[in-house]
């Protein structure tokens, strides 16, 4: 079971699963892929709202975006994570690491989906 986001300073929770049901990981993926749409959403009307930015600014910023990992294809690949006391890569589904115990928290929302 992935653990909660944990901002600095904040106390921000995602749901979290039904730990009686039997998910697959399509469906695990599917929650993700929803709860990602209404974090993007939510950004965007604040953004749309206080900027007055409209949506062809935004589509455009999303293609350049895009390219940041090298590859213009519509999905951004962020790095592999690495645990801040060993080094050693973590589980993207786990905060604490596996092999030392220690918890390297979140340091972007984008991170947890
Ligand atoms: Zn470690």
């Amino acid at each position: 079971m992935p653990l909660g986001f944990i901002p600095p300073g904040g106390n921000y929770q995602p749901p979290q699963p039904d730990l009686g049901a039997s998910r697959s990981d399509v469906e695990e993926l599917k929650d993700k892929f929803e709860r990602l749409k209404l974090v993007t959403m939510a950004v965007w009307t604040f953004v749309k709202d206080d900027k007055e930015i409209n949506e062809d600014a935004l589509i455009a910023r999303v293609r350049e975006i895009d390219k940041l990992d090298g590859t213009a294809d519509g999905k951004l690949r962020l790095g592999v994570k690495k645990c801040g006391k060993c080094g050693k890569t973590l589980n993207p589904k786990f905060e604490k690491c596996l092999y030392c115990g220690h918890i390297t928290p979140v340091s972007s929302i984008f991170e947890t989906f």
